[in-house]
Formats: structure tokens, C-alpha cells, sequence
């Protein structure tokens, strides 16, 4: 008995962000090492599963995307609703994007696990020549409200698994540690 299980623990993640800053494309890469040039034009709830081996315990990360509902600000709380964790997305070349997150930020606190563990991503570095939020600051910004950071490139497939696997770590060990 017990051998047959396939993973010890099932996390929820989400992802959020503005429209267009890669979420799904950083999906499809992390689920299926997968790039797409074109915006996607499907619209609604989507989620894939991905099983991350921690030392002993296999988990399994249920990850969702709004796939273009965050366009018609029609995130409804079941998005949110036991999410663990979370990657908040932005663009590094589109300052907007960047100057969302405050506002992303409230919505996890709101509708997420109370405890939910954010991951900060500046996405899109390949586009270092258009680049206009400086490391610096997102960094800085990420401390100071308690978020882990990371930058990546879909495109370039760079930091993608690191994103994701940081941040499944991070939710395995505040439950080891009884912090969750
Ligand atoms: P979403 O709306 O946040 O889900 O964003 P998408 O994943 O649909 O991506 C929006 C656009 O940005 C698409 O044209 C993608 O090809 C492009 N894109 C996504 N990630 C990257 C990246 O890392 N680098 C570059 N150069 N383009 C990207």
C-alpha cells in the first residue's frame, strides 16, 4: 500500500497579471516547453498540472491561467480561491505592466490562501534593449512587500522552471515548517 501513490500533495497556483505579459506562453513552456508568437484568442478559465519532485515528496502544482479574462477585468474569486501560490507577472519593456502589481497584489490578498506564496516575475528579458523596468527596482520592491523575484524569458526559456519550482518550494516548506 501506499507505493502507488503518484504524488503527496496537490498545490494551487495562479497566475495573474496584465494582459500580454506572457503568462501563457511561461505555462506552455513550464507544462509542454512550448513558445507561441500569437496572442491566443481563446477566452476563459484554463489550468495544467505538473508534478515537481521535492527530495521525498512528489507534488503535484494544478497551475491556472486566466487566459485572457484579466482583459475584461472578469477574474472572478473562484480564480483565486485556494490558491497556495502565485506567480504575478509583468512585462520588463511595459512600465503599466509593472505598475499594476500593487493593485494584482491586493486581488491575491483578498481571494487567495491567506498565506499565499507570490513569486514577482519580470518576463520578456530577451527584449533587454526595451527594457524599462530596471532589476533594481523590482527587486527592491519585492522585498520590501515580502515576494519572492524572478526574471525570465519565455521566448529564451530562461529562469521559466526556476519560477515555478521556487515557488512550489517555497508553499513545501512553510508547510514543513507549520508556516502555512
Ligand atoms: P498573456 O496574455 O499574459 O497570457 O500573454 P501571452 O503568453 O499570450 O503572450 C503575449 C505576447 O507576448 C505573445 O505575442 C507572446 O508571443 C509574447 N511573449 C510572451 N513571452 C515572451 C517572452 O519571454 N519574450 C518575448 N519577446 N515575447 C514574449
Amino acid at each position: 500500500m501506499g507505493s502507488d501513490v503518484a504524488y503527496n500533495f496537490i498545490f494551487k497556483v495562479v497566475l495573474v497579471g496584465e494582459s500580454g505579459v506572457g503568462k501563457s506562453n511561461l505555462l506552455s513552456r513550464f507544462t509542454e516547453n512550448k513558445f507561441t508568437l500569437d496572442s491566443r484568442t481563446t477566452i476563459g478559465v484554463e489550468f495544467s498540472t505538473q508534478t515537481i519532485q521535492l527530495g521525498q515528496a512528489s507534488i503535484r502544482a494544478q497551475i491556472w491561467d486566466t487566459a485572457g479574462l484579466e482583459r475584461y477585468r472578469a477574474i472572478t474569486s473562484a480564480y483565486y480561491r485556494g490558491a497556495v501560490g502565485a506567480l504575478l507577472v509583468y512585462d520588463i519593456t511595459k512600465k503599466p505592466t509593472y505598475e499594476s502589481v500593487e493593485r494584482w497584489l491586493s486581488e491575491l490578498y483578498d481571494h487567495a490562501h491567506p498565506r499565499v506564496v507570490v513569486i514577482l516575475v519580470g518576463n520578456k528579458t530577451d527584449l533587454e534593449s526595451n527594457r524599462s523596468v530596471t532589476s533594481e527596482e523590482a527587486k527592491h520592491y519585492a522585498e520590501k512587500k515580502g515576494l519572492l523575484f524572478v526574471e525570465t524569458s519565455a521566448l529564451e526559456s530562461t529562469n521559466v522552471e526556476v519560477a515555478f519550482n521556487n515557488v512550489v518550494s517555497e508553499i513545501y516548506r512553510r508547510l514543513g515548517s507549520k508556516e502555512v
